[in-house]
């Protein structure tokens, strides 16, 4: 349809015009979308238009806040929204998406309600001492909090695998110097984010590039080559190397296929989680000397990059996928350890209004994790992750 200035009358634009009435709306309250053709002209005398009939912008995150306070999402949901939006890889947005459909809110909501009814029991028996209450409640209660205590507990001790879906997950490369790997964090980033060079030990820090590895977040650690060295900036980065490779979920031991002695170095990360590399391969004919398990790759020519990264690919799925809901979020984890406290301590406390108390305050924190309880001045942090039109 036409649109056209009402005060002056001017055609604006052709444009399609929607009207969503409440509450059957996205946040809840009538809504009118125009689509308009994008244009900097069309919008500057759009919005003068609407500006002068008394409209705003919205500001970041005003819609989706405008839905959490219409009940239209819990505030995992909204969170969900912002992570959505700012989701890079296939992973972050399967994680995104099962989360605003609902599946962690269900979680902490099926929790949430479990604490309440424990809560509400425990009151009654407070309340009402001389009620013929079943002699075996506060048995019950006590069963159902160390039950709700373990659940929590296990969905905290999940290795941070949410939030590294979120954030990317580490993968540090480490090896002797001039191995290769920065010639590989390169070549698995496909850009030039590393500087090589054949001077043994010129990469002193740890340089970090987040790529897309098989629709996985990943972020790749380069790190200075492993060797002892009398120079304190090297050596200062020889330290950060081996604390980013032992935080990291995944280690690549990059050494040259030349000399596979230096496989050996890798036994300082034993385990499945530490890949060995052997890079250069385009300098040597064959295997011959190369450990079995060893990723045979050259940076220089890309031979063999692609199994390694079917492999790794292969081994973040096997870790990440099919697992019940992940903790997302910090705000989450902190708010799950002050319920998951609070319940150990109800469990240990002597009197029943002690108990009643921790249930409560275990409660509360739930709460806040999904919106159900003063969350006020928590708001303002969320809802400021968003960009506009939100
Ligand atoms: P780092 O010290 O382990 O980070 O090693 P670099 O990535 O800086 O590489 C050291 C040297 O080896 C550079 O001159 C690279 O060009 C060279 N290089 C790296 N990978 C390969 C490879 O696969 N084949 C060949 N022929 N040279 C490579």
């Amino acid at each position: 349809m036409r649109l056209r200035d009402p005060d002056t009358g001017d055609d604006i634009d052709d444009a399609i015009t929607l009207w969503f009435p409440a509450p059957a709306s996205v946040t809840g309250e009538d809504v009118a979308e125009f689509q308009v053709h994008g244009s900097r002209a069309v919008l500057t005398a759009l919005m003068a238009a609407l500006s002068r009939m008394g409209l705003r912008l919205a500001e970041p995150g005003e819609f989706t806040r405008r839905a959490f306070f219409n009940g239209k999402l819990d505030l995992v949901q909204a969170e969900a929204i912002a992570d959505l939006t700012a989701a890079e890889t296939e992973a972050q947005r399967r994680q995104a998406l099962r989360q605003l459909d609902g599946h962690l809110g269900a979680l902490y909501h099926g929790w949430s309600a479990r604490l309440l009814r424990g809560l509400a029991h425990l009151e009654a028996v407070i309340d009402f001492p001389d009620e013929d209450l079943p002699p075996e409640t506060e048995a019950e209660i006590a069963t159902e909090t160390k039950a709700l205590a373990a659940e929590i507990g296990d969905h905290l001790a999940d290795n941070r695998r949410g939030e590294r879906l979120r954030d990317g997950i580490a993968i540090a490369i480490v090896g002797p110097p001039n191995a290769g790997k920065s010639s590989l964090l390169n070549k698995l980033a496909q850009r030039e984010a590393a500087i090589t060079s054949p001077i043994a030990g010129t990469t002193r820090d740890v340089i970090e590039v987040a790529i897309d590895l098989g629709g996985y977040p990943v972020v790749l650690a380069d790190t200075a080559g492993l060797r002892d060295s009398a120079d304190v900036i090297e050596q200062e980065g020889l330290r950060r190397a081996l604390a980013r490779a032992e935080a990291a979920e995944l280690r690549l031991f990059v050494f040259d296929a030349r000399r596979p002695e230096d496989a050996a170095g890798a036994v300082a990360w034993p385990g499945p989680d530490t890949v060995l590399v052997a890079n250069k391969i385009d300098l040597v004919a064959g295997r011959a000397g190369l450990p079995g398990e060893a990723f045979a790759v050259s940076a220089l020519t890309g031979d063999g990059i692609g199994g390694l990264v079917a492999e790794l690919a292969r081994q973040i799925a096997a870790d990440y996928d099919g697992v019940a809901p992940l903790l997302t979020r910090a705000r989450h984890r902190a708010a799950l350890e002050q319920a998951h406290d609070a319940l150990l301590r109800s469990l240990a406390a002597p009197l029943a209004e002690l108990r009643a108390e921790d249930l409560r305050l275990a409660w509360r924190s739930l709460g806040r994790i999904t919106g159900q309880v003063d969350v006020e001045d928590l708001l303002d942090v969320i809802f400021a992750d968003f960009c506009l039109g939100k």
